[in-house]
């Protein structure tokens, strides 16, 4: 890619787009993303409470999102923070997408719970915060469920195709990319979201590479424009966080799209989604 490639490292290889490479796509319950295939990833940050969970993951389901997300496991900067449900999370996910019929993306943060999360999940999210963390990719991949790879918010491109490499070494193909946005001076945002690593990410790998403009922005206005942006720019995908009462959310309250909001939302992106010549996978 760069010329700023760590010496010592072999370039990245799997991950790589060669001439000849097809796109791939990432298919759970025939539900795609990638090669025009668009994914809507939707659902609460975390899960607070069973209503919580299935008002919003009903409210995804009736918009049209195509895979439904829900982290049970979370991983807050404070230790004072909540901290999510853990288990009893896994079992009002199961119930969620049983309910729904959509395919479930929640974190895996500890390789001691991959099993059991594995057992609820139908994509494994590893966290921008544990990008780096080899092991866990290990656990993520062995795991044999696709894997949706969050960019850590101080990790170059390169970095993070390096940490693909890691899954697809494993021998799991079936990996996405997220941009969520990076850490710079900027503080009008949470983070700022790297546009550009769309499209970089689209020329170097064959990987679907999907948005996230809800932990970027940090707020909810600004979660539309930026989704529309990432879907113009190439992304195959945009994960959203909703909740049925964002004002009273346990968990990034201001970033959340509140459910009765959301259908229109659904409806920008299949517009733009249209305009680049893609469909709701
Ligand atoms: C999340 O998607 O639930 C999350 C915690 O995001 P990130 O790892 O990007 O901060
Ligand atoms: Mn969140």
């Amino acid at each position: 890619m760069s010329a700023t490639r760590i010496p010592d490292a072999a370039p990245p290889s799997l991950v790589t787009r060669a001439e000849s490479s097809e796109a791939t796509v990432v298919e759970v319950a025939g539900r795609r993303v990638g090669n025009g295939w668009l994914g809507l990833v939707a659902g609460p940050c975390t899960v607070e409470s069973r209503e919580q969970t299935l008002a919003a993951a009903r409210a995804v389901a009736a918009a049209g999102a195509t895979w439904l997300r829900g982290g049970a496991f979370k991983l807050r900067t404070s230790p004072y923070s909540f901290q999510g449900l853990g288990a009893e999370a896994l079992d009002i996910l199961a119930e969620a997408r049983a309910e729904t019929g959509l395919p479930l993306v929640t974190e895996l943060v500890d390789p001691r719970h991959a099993r059991e999360v594995a057992a609820v999940a139908d994509v494994i999210q590893i966290g921008a915060r544990n990008m780096h963390n080899a092991p866990l990719l290990s656990e993520a991949a062995a795991t044999g469920k696709p894997v949706l790879l969050k960019r850590g918010p101080a990790a170059s491109v390169e970095e993070l195709l390096m940490a693909a490499e890691y899954l697809l070494k494993a021998g799991n193909g079936q990996v996405l990319l997220c941009e969520r946005g990076i850490r710079t001076f900027e503080h009008s945002t949470r983070y700022t979201l790297d546009i550009g690593a769309v499209p970089v990410l689209k020329r170097e790998t064959h990987l679907p590479v999907i948005v996230d403009p809800s932990h970027a922005a940090g707020q909810r206005d600004l979660v539309l424009p930026l989704a529309r942006a990432a879907v113009a720019a190439g992304a195959d995908g945009v994960l959203v966080e909703v909740h049925p009462e964002p004002e009273r959310a346990l968990c990034d309250g201001p970033q959340l799209l509140p459910t009765d909001g959301f259908a229109a939302f659904a409806d920008e992106i299949r517009a733009v989604a249209a305009v680049v010549g893609k469909r709701l996978g």
